[in-house]
């Protein structure tokens, strides 16, 4: 699926599309939240973006666990911890491994995901970037297993995201600060969600 410089790619794709989509993502979050989000994200990948090439010679898990660092101290806001613990975490699992199959990037996904949760407490369905990444790892998972074809298991993962996405416009949220909104956090989709699916799509784009 992708070797040490297939990651970096995406990584570098990630870092590009955080930034194209920063406005977007902000507005999102301008809307059931406090508008920081695409903004957030954006100074933490610019931030792994500036360190990009102390990652030459080092191995996935590495490298994982370098970006995951940098994200806890430069992205700041809820999403900044929980997406730093993602990498660290997923950084831990893949320690060593100069080449990752999607049974590596699905356990990977698991533990990021266990990650998330413990550290902000939150379930599927309390409208947070979990409901994106839950039914993405589930739909890969029972993709893969039924044929081992890691393109069409990606795939399914994103379709999976993107549903996940629209079902975060249907619930009240429960978690964070589009939490303060109650009820009127329905009908608005979730940031965190959307910038989930923007990683999960660069993944399928060049893995
Ligand atoms: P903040 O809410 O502090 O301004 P951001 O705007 O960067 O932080 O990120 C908001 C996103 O973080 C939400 O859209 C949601 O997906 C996610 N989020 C917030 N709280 C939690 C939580 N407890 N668990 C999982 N995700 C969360
Ligand atoms: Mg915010």
């Amino acid at each position: 699926m992708a070797d040490t410089s297939k990651v970096i790619e995406i990584i570098k794709k990630i870092i590009a599309d955080v930034d194209e989509q920063k406005l977007f993502l902000t507005e999102l979050d301008n809307v059931i939240g406090d508008g920081d989000h695409g903004i957030n994200l954006a100074r933490g990948f610019d931030a792994v973006a500036a360190v990009m090439d102390t990652f030459e010679g080092k191995d996935i898990g590495a490298i994982m666990k370098a970006i995951g660092m940098k994200l806890v101290s430069t992205v700041g806001g809820a999403s900044g911890p929980l997406y730093g613990t993602a990498f660290m975490k997923a950084g831990a699992y893949l320690n060593g491994k100069t080449e990752m199959n999607l049974d590596d990037f699905i356990g990977m996904l698991e533990v990021a995901i266990d990650g998330i949760m413990k550290r902000g407490k939150a379930v599927k369905g309390e409208k947070t970037m979990l409901d994106a990444m839950i039914p993405a790892l589930d739909a890969m998972k029972e993709s893969y297993g039924a044929d081992g074809d890691a393109k069409k298991a990606l795939d399914a993962g994103v379709a999976a995201a993107e549903e996940g996405i629209e079902y975060t416009k249907t619930i009240i949220a429960t978690k964070g600060r589009a939490s303060y909104l109650g009820e009127r956090s329905i009908g608005h989709q979730d940031p965190g969600a959307t910038s989930f699916t923007l990683m999960l799509k660069a993944v399928q784009a060049l893995a």
